[in-house]
Parts: structure tokens; C-alpha cells; sequence
């Protein structure tokens, strides 16, 4: 189940209903922690996630674990941050489930890319400046060199976001001004999106680096490229207490 970017209203309709029939809830760090409570009052909850940067359980636990309560006839809930199935690892799982012959449903989320364009008021499209988008991880795994991603694509026109770009960033910029993105593209650092701590960060390719560092923006957080980034000065309302207050009406 796809948690959603951080907010714990923009999980789905279908999220919270099969979040209200589990009989036990894996969750990930990134799911809103708010969330949990809306399972059963009985229900066991594991948190998988990793904590001040280590894992809590590696994936072969939280494999074994699904799969032995399935198999008891418990409903298993698999909490993600986002999208599961967005640098998730939801494929992953799903592939070990279908391996052991246990049925199950993926509930999509709201990623944090969309999280992030929603809130920072940076349309990742835009007749006028962008007709598309990339979204790419440059997280490289243990073993494997930045070669390892094609940069020439992410270089070229239309909008990129970059998850898990924090520690990575200055190399990040570095490798797609090499590529051929003009320093002036416009670009923003947002963390924690959607949630009232919410940090962004906006400048060029040639100033998100230092603004970042100043700003001393630390995970989770993405990197958003390209022209559509102008828009945010226009169009930001998060921070300006718009939006409709749900607490008023009720
Ligand atoms: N499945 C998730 C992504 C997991 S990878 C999704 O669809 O959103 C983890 C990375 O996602 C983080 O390193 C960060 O780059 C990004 N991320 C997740 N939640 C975020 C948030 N609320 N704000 C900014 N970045 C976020």
C-alpha cells in the first residue's frame, strides 16, 4: 500500500480501507507514522524502515515475515513512503509473493514527486515549459559507479526529479551540467513535502548547491530540474496558510 508522500490525508480511499482490515502493518520509515492508526486496535505493527541510517529488519526479514503471516491468514499490510512500487522496492516484494503462490493486491500512491510539485507549486508540465518529466534515483547501489546512469538522457529537455539526491547532490548538478543542461536551469531542493515542516530550496543549477548547503537541507528530500521550476515563486501556496482548513467546517 502506497502511503503517500508525507501528509497522512493524501494516502487513497482503497489505502485506508485495507489499512482498516490488517491484521498486521509493515511499515516503512517514510509511511506517516499518523497512519498506523488507523489499523485495528489489535493489530501487530512492525516498523522496517531504517533508523539514524541503518535497517531495522533487512529485506529477507520483512520477506519471511509477510510471507508466514499470509500464510496464518492474516491480511499483511505493506506500508511505503509514496508509490510502492516507485524506488520502493514494491516489485521486488510482489515478485516474492507471487513466487510463494500468495495472493495479493497493490494499492498505488501518491509519490513524493507529485507530493513535492503539488505543494511547491512547480507543475511538472506545462504547455509552456516542459512536455515531460523524468523521474530518476541517483542512488547508486553498493558496488556500482555513477556511469551506471545515463545522464545524456537526463540532460536533455523536459522536467527531472531526483529522489534520494541529498548527499548526492553537488555530483548530481555537476553531472548534468557535463551532460549539457545549461547551469541556468532553474532548480529546487524540497524536503519533507507536504508536511507542515516542509523545506524548499530554489535557485539554478549553478546556485542549488551552495543554497542547499547553507540551508543545510538533510534527507528525504528531491531535486527538481528544469524550466517548470520558475513557476514556484508564482504559484507557491503551501506556506502562505492557503488551501481550505477542513478544521473550520467540520
Ligand atoms: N516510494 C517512495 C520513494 C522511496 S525512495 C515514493 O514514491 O515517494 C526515498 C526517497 O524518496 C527519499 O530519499 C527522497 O528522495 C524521496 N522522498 C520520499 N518522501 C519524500 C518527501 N516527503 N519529501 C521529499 N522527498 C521525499
Amino acid at each position: 500500500v502506497g502511503a503517500g508522500p508525507g501528509d497522512p490525508r493524501l494516502i487513497t480511499l482503497r489505502g485506508l480501507e485495507c489499512l482498516a482490515r490488517a491484521g498486521v502493518v509493515i511499515s516503512d520509515a517514510l509511511a506517516p507514522r499518523d497512519l498506523l492508526r488507523s489499523a485495528p486496535p489489535g493489530a501487530e505493527i512492525i516498523l522496517a524502515g531504517s533508523r539514524d541510517g541503518r535497517r531495522t529488519l533487512d529485506q529477507a526479514a520483512i520477506n519471511r515475515i509477510m510471507i508466514a503471516r499470509a500464510r496464518r491468514g492474516l491480511d499483511v499490510v505493506r506500508l511505503k513512503g509514496g508509490d510502492p512500487t516507485l524506488f520502493g522496492r514494491g516489485g521486488e516484494e510482489a515478485e516474492v509473493l507471487a513466487a510463494a503462490g500468495l495472493p495479493f493486491e497493490v494499492v498505488p500512491g501518491v509519490t513524493a514527486a507529485l507530493g513535492a510539485a503539488a505543494t511547491t507549486g512547480i507543475p511538472l508540465t506545462h504547455r509552456g515549459h516542459a512536455s515531460s518529466v523524468t523521474l530518476a534515483t541517483v542512488h547508486i547501489g553498493a558496488g556500482k559507479s555513477a556511469d551506471a546512469i545515463d545522464w545524456s538522457a537526463l540532460a536533455g529537455a523536459g522536467t527531472v526529479v531526483c529522489y534520494m539526491g541529498v548527499g548526492r547532490l553537488e555530483a548530481t548538478v555537476r553531472r548534468l551540467i557535463a551532460a549539457g543542461r545549461r547551469p541556468a536551469t532553474p532548480a529546487a531542493v524540497v524536503r519533507w513535502a507536504t508536511r507542515p515542516d516542509q523545506q524548499v530550496v530554489a535557485g539554478t543549477l549553478r546556485s542549488i548547491v551552495s543554497r542547499a548547503r547553507r540551508a543545510a537541507l538533510a534527507p528525504p528530500a528531491l531535486l527538481i530540474v528544469g524550466e517548470v521550476v520558475s513557476l514556484h515563486s508564482t504559484l507557491s501556496w503551501f506556506d502562505t496558510g492557503a488551501g481550505i482548513d477542513l478544521s473550520r467546517t467540520a
